[in-house]
């Protein structure tokens, strides 16, 4: 325990075993990523972007350049993250032709009066941002990051930085075989991801079951009434797996640096750096 803090996961479903290690190192390297910003002084919001970056651009998560394809064969992003001390957030869902929605989303949530953007328009605002500097491309498509980083399933984070400000994110490309236009829960606040200045959520699994118990939102209140985000998480997850008997996984943090996770998946990687970079925490679900 201690701040700042980072707790990534890297999705929760049926992973294939050789996948697993493969999993575990890119949330690791996103988890070593995140935490460097926070250790440099940046907020909870910068670090979150950064490490959600990272999982976006590594091409072996389910995000971004890994993310899966629809039907058609395209490759269509939801991403969210959000700013807990401010209770903002910026969402962008079936969003194509761009392998970073984690920036546009914060593109949304600093630069626009808007919250939710989706489709093609989606992409229209990316062109504004690209052409206004916000953040800047490199050759492949990919936003530079402001660290360097070498460059499954839905990925996100939620962060704490020193001040005990929250951030959380996710981002996906959705459940397998999804028809063009589906949205899941990942762009959903308080569905796939939500933070306030008390604690932050974000969860991984399926979708369409997760929007309905707005599961992250309810652990977020478990913690607001006094439960520990483990006992939060595991109580948010048993309701989920009551009310819907399906799969998911969400992890947890509150703005002490006290955090936990829970799933009913095979596996979920997650990786948590708490205080110093040398407080490393892996666990496979
Ligand atoms: N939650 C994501 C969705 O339903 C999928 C996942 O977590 O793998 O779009």
């Amino acid at each position: 325990m201690g701040l700042p803090l980072i707790i990534v996961h890297g999705g929760a479903g049926a992973w294939k075993d050789d996948r697993i290690p493969i999993g575990l190192e890119n949330v690791e390297k996103a988890a070593i990523a995140g935490f460097q910003v926070l250790e440099e002084g940046g907020s909870a919001l910068d670090a979150a972007e950064v490490c959600t970056l990272f999982m976006e651009s590594c091409g072996n998560l389910n995000a971004g350049a890994g993310a899966r394809s629809n039907l058609d064969g395209v490759k269509e992003l939801d991403a969210m993250i959000i700013d807990g001390s401010s209770l903002t957030f910026g969402s962008v869902a079936a969003v194509t032709g761009i392998l970073n929605p984690v920036s546009l989303a914060r593109y949304i949530l600093e630069k626009t009066d808007y919250a939710f953007f989706a489709g093609d328009n989606a992409r229209r605002v990316y062109e504004q941002m690209i052409a206004e500097g916000y953040r800047e491309e490199t050759g492949d498509g990919i936003i530079r990051s402001p660290i360097d980083f070498e460059t499954g399933d839905t990925v996100g984070c939620v962060t704490v930085d020193s001040e005990g400000r929250i951030a959380a994110t996710s981002s996906t490309g959705g459940i397998s075989n999804k028809m063009p236009g589906r949205v899941g829960d990942s762009p959903v606040m308080g569905a796939g991801a939500f933070a306030n200045e008390v604690a932050g959520a974000t969860a991984t699994g399926w979708g369409e079951h997760i929007m309905r118990v707005l599961l992250t939102r309810m652990v977020v209140l478990h913690v607001e009434q006094g439960s520990s985000p483990m006992t939060a998480s595991e109580e948010g997850m048993k309701f989920f797996q009551e009310k819907t008997g399906s799969e998911a996984g969400v992890v947890a943090a509150d703005k002490n640096g006290n955090y936990g996770w829970s799933t009913n998946a095979k596996a979920m990687p997650t990786v948590v750096i708490s205080g110093d970079r040398t407080n490393i925490e892996k666990h496979l679900r």
